[in-house]
């Protein structure tokens, strides 16, 4: 099928008074039309700073952008700003984790959708609020008519993310790119949301980016996962490969961490430590200083050596970036049981 999203070797740096800051450091991913690819971290790993590279939303003064983002067969790196712009309006859209921020609290909701839509349409104003409440429609706001004329505040917080969603998708999209687009809500209202994502995909056919911290999410609505730590993917395949049989300790240490998937509950691994500095990196595998695994690894290679992000085992297509020689033993035996 064809590639809407091609990332090859992205770099984005962002220098500061205490020094260099490598949000990403070499990344590279392809996404096919009408799929969705959950890229999963904690904060800091890189997520939500590659995906703004991808609006060509940083800021070019402060920011300092290698490698490439082909969108939809435009080059977003090097793009001008009116490329930029154009993309924004024809190929791709962003929603937010707090759509509070995202809508004017004194404006009414109908109008706000429709400027969306005025701003890369030459249609009259009654045009666009028809096209407005149209959206807020297939999102699934009941009485659609009646909450465009309603303020932002008298909209539920799942409400209000519909509404969002309804302004991401009112162009159209070829990508929708949606950076935590649930966490704010109750896990009811996620499930709904998450549902909605999955039907307006199959409607619209637009490929998704999931930015999520929440492994629980991808397994709802994945195609494929990316798992990034330290501004780099340690581990890349589809969902299922991922969740069923990971292999890379930071990928076990965050499934640990999804009571949904452990029935245990009481069991719970949880990954010890904290993110990583972006200014010092630690060096050879970034996951070093938190990993339990180093000293399966001989020579001190952990600390020594970046892990390339490689096939490893001859386990299908999925990747991963660690020096051990059978995670999939190591899952089987030892990391597998506590999540049941
Ligand atoms: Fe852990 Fe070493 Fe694998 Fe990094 S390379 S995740 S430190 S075992
Ligand atoms: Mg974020």
């Amino acid at each position: 099928s064809e590639t809407i999203l091609k990332v090859e070797d992205l770099c984005v740096q962002f220098p500061t008074a205490d020094g260099l800051v490598n949000a990403v450091n070499g990344l590279s991913y392809t996404l096919d039309q009408g799929k969705t690819l959950a890229i999963v971290g904690e904060s800091g790993s890189g997520k939500s700073v590659s995906s703004m590279a991808v609006m060509g939303l940083h800021d070019p003064k402060r920011t300092r952008i290698s490698g490439s983002i082909e969108l939809d067969g435009t080059e977003m790196v090097r793009a001008s700003s009116s490329v930029m712009r154009r993309m924004r309006s024809s190929t791709v859209s962003m929603i937010f984790q707090d759509p509070q921020s995202s809508f004017h609290p004194f404006k009414k909701i109908g109008p706000q959708i429709a400027e969306g839509y005025l701003a890369h349409h030459k249609v009259s104003k009654s045009v666009a609020m028809k096209r407005a409440v149209e959206m807020l429609d297939r999102v699934g706001i009941p009485n659609p008519d009646r909450r465009a004329k309603q303020y932002p505040h008298e909209f539920s917080g799942g409400m209000r993310q519909r509404a969002m969603i309804a302004l991401g998708l009112i162009n159209d999209p070829r990508l929708l790119i949606a950076d935590e687009p649930t966490t704010a809500l109750d896990v009811t209202v996620q499930a709904q949301i998450l549902d909605l994502l999955n039907d307006l995909q199959r409607e619209f056919g637009s490929a998704i980016v999931l930015i999520t911290h929440d492994l629980a999410v991808v397994a709802e609505v994945a195609d494929d996962v990316m798992v990034m730590y330290g501004g780099r993917a340690v581990e890349h395949g589809t969902a299922k490969e991922v969740l069923a049989t990971p292999r890379h300790p930071y990928t076990w240490g965050l499934l640990g961490s999804v009571p949904k998937l452990s029935a245990k509950g009481g069991n719970l691994r949880t990954i010890r430590g904290l993110p990583p500095s972006l200014i010092n990196l630690p060096t050879g595998c970034s996951f070093h200083p938190r990993c339990d695994f180093m000293d399966r690894v001989g020579g001190g290679l952990c600390s020594k050596e970046l892990p390339a992000l490689e096939v490893r085992g001859g386990d299908s297509t999925r990747t991963s970036r660690c020096h051990l020689a059978d995670p999939g033993g190591i899952f089987d035996a030892e990391i597998a049981s506590t999540l049941e």
